[in-house]
């Protein structure tokens, strides 16, 4: 079934899922401050806006309250993180996934209502190290 998902914050994690979900055929808004990674998504999203994703009448002038799905992608700004995760939950969003960048900004963002937490380096390494681990090595 079609889902309508806000992306918010176009680094290398935000445009790898726009891509991917336009590509799986969901409905794509994408939210950045920085025009160059919001034209960068224009061919794969519904639409795509620059804007501060902290500012809650931005948000709402953008319609993202009707979004039954939203990730936030911002991974280093730990403030405009937290910020737009907490307007996102009382906007009523039913799930919210956020991108972290430590065990610390987890916990923050766990505490502020965030539905899933990824840390991508973190979660990549333990699969890698299972990959390995599963591997056949022979050392000859
Ligand atoms: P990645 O590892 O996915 O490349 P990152 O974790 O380094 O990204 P950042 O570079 O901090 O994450 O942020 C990702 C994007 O979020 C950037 O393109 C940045 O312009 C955008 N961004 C930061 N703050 C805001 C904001 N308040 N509103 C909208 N976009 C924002």
């Amino acid at each position: 079934m079609k889902k309508e998902v806000v992306i918010i914050g176009l680094g290398r994690f935000g445009t790898s899922m726009c891509r991917e979900l336009n590509r799986l055929g969901h409905d794509i808004l994408a939210i950045d401050t920085d025009e160059e990674k919001v034209n960068e998504v224009s061919d794969c999203t519904t639409q795509a806006v620059i804007a501060n994703a902290t500012d809650e009448n931005v948000l709402k002038s953008l319609g993202v309250r009707n979004f039954e799905h939203a990730v936030v992608a911002i991974g280093d700004n730990l403030q405009s993180s937290v910020l737009c995760t907490l307007i996102l939950k009382e906007m009523g969003i039913s799930t919210i996934w956020v991108k972290a960048r430590d065990l610390q900004h987890q916990k923050i963002l766990e505490k502020v209502g965030a539905d899933r937490v990824i840390q991508p380096e973190y979660e990549m390494g333990v699969r890698m190290a299972h990959h390995l681990n599963s591997e056949k090595i022979i050392d000859y």
